[in-house]
């Protein structure tokens, strides 16, 4: 569980977890951009159109639990105000909003594809 946890924080190809799901270095324009296949193990990335649909869910998941637990915290045991708080979890949500659309979609074809450890390094 941790190691998969970890295979899709780093965006590792789902089944083999040596290649690199994304390209890399980030382009600010086109975060999204994925290789089409995994380099080690030929894994097509994009089984269908419009397959990280269900990553929306994810993200929702992600980012509703986050926001809620911050301003929670904020509000009701450090006493500020509810402005405040929503500040923060603003900034908060524009700093982790490429990390959360990635991971999110790591995350969901992590779901779906099982670790075949044969094809592992
Ligand atoms: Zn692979």
């Amino acid at each position: 569980m941790l190691k998969w946890f970890a295979s899709s924080w780093r965006y590792k190809c789902p089944r083999c977890r040596s290649a690199e799901m994304f390209k890399t270095p980030l382009d600010i324009k086109k975060p999204l951009e994925m290789h089409k296949n995994c380099s080690h193990c030929n894994l097509n990335f994009e089984p269908e159109p419009g397959f990280y649909f269900g990553a929306m869910f994810i993200s929702y998941i992600i980012t509703g639990f986050l926001f809620l637990s911050i301003a929670l915290l904020l509000v009701f045991y450090f006493k500020w105000s509810v402005n405040a708080a929503m500040l923060i979890v603003i900034l908060v949500g524009i700093l982790i909003f490429l990390k959360i659309l990635r991971v999110s979609r790591s995350i969901y074809i992590h779901m779906l594809v099982k670790f075949e450890p044969k094809r592992a390094k």
